[in-house]
């Protein structure tokens, strides 16, 4: 077996799992990703390492592919119970070093901005991960990263590549004849393309940007779900997916909209927009405002700066 794969519960999260992915290195053996600082996380954890013959101190390195709290919250337990060297992508530390008072703030605004009720942009901030799993994030952000360089060459066998998108330095690591794809390709779900208070940063272009550049003959081994036989057709489909859906916002935009109208009248494969939860709706919120960007920088759509933002067809 070239690898392992543990997989460890996502208690109150929808996608239930993520998979934590065991390699052999030179001096013990390296983590891709860490999981959710739960309970039931860290005992899964454990009780799959002790079930691989795997002592914790033989953990030496500890690769993330992004800094999701289901994908790095619990590396604060790891390093009490073993002394790995813990890599994240270059373009996610300056991220993950926001304080999360700004970072909140910085939502907020943001999305009231774009036409979001105060009330959900005030919940979503209530529930999302960073305030729910505050703790486990602060003492996250204190370990002593390494960061990774795009294409940089690691132990283990693994080579880094930088794949911007879900988050803004989202990295995947190449793996003999496969990828280790973090959440940027998915087998079930497509990966959540949202805003981030990052100035300059296009996520849907730089995500589409980063499926071409994995765009080659591999398996995929993803965070959440089962192996992917070739990540090529996961790619087409995943890119045919924001086409259209690019397609359905400028036939959306038949008057002036805020991103929040843009969402509620997009047809959701989860169902209808009202009946979200916030989460979703914020996450609805997010994906629109992704897309938009996007258009609006090929300049198929323009913004219209009022108190809110109001987008328009040129
Ligand atoms: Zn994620």
């Amino acid at each position: 077996m070239a690898f392992f794969r543990i997989s460890l519960p996502l208690p109150g999260m929808e996608l239930g799992h993520v998979n934590v992915y065991v390699v052999k290195c030179s001096d013990g053996y390296g983590l891709i990703d860490a999981g959710l600082a739960t309970y039931d996380a860290a005992l899964s954890l454990l009780r799959g390492l002790k079930s691989l013959g795997i002592k914790p101190s033989e953990i030496t390195k500890v690769f993330i592919t992004h800094y999701h709290a289901d994908h790095i919250t619990l590396a604060q337990f790891i390093a009490e119970v073993a002394s790995p060297d813990f890599y994240i992508g270059e373009g996610e530390v300056s991220e993950v070093a926001t304080s999360f008072e700004d970072l909140a703030r910085l939502y907020a605004e943001e999305y009231r901005r774009h036409g979001a009720p105060a009330e959900v942009a005030e919940a979503f901030l209530k529930i999302h991960p960073m305030s729910r799993y505050r703790k486990a994030f602060e003492d996250v952000w204190k370990l002593p990263w390494k960061r990774v360089k795009d294409g940089e060459l690691l132990d283990c066998g693994l080579k880094a590549l930088s794949t911007p998108g879900h988050t803004p330095g989202h990295t995947v690591y190449i793996y003999r004849d496969g990828v280790f794809t973090g959440d940027h390709i998915l087998p079930k779900i497509t990966p959540n393309i949202s805003w981030y208070p990052k100035k300059g940063f296009n996520p849907l272009k730089a995500y589409l940007n980063s499926l071409r550049k994995v765009y080659i003959k591999a398996k995929g081994y993803p965070a959440h779900g089962d192996e992917i036989s070739d990540i090529t057709t996961r790619i087409d489909e995943l890119v045919k997916h924001h086409e259209k859906r690019l397609g359905e916002i400028l036939a959306v935009l038949k008057e002036p909209l805020t991103t929040y109208q843009v969402a509620q009248r997009i047809k959701w494969d989860a169902g209808s927009f009202e009946n979200f939860d916030v989460y979703n709706k914020i996450f609805a919120i997010g994906e629109a405002y992704s897309h938009l960007l996007y258009l609006e920088e090929m300049g198929a759509v323009k913004r219209v700066e009022k108190d809110v933002v109001y987008w328009t067809r040129p």
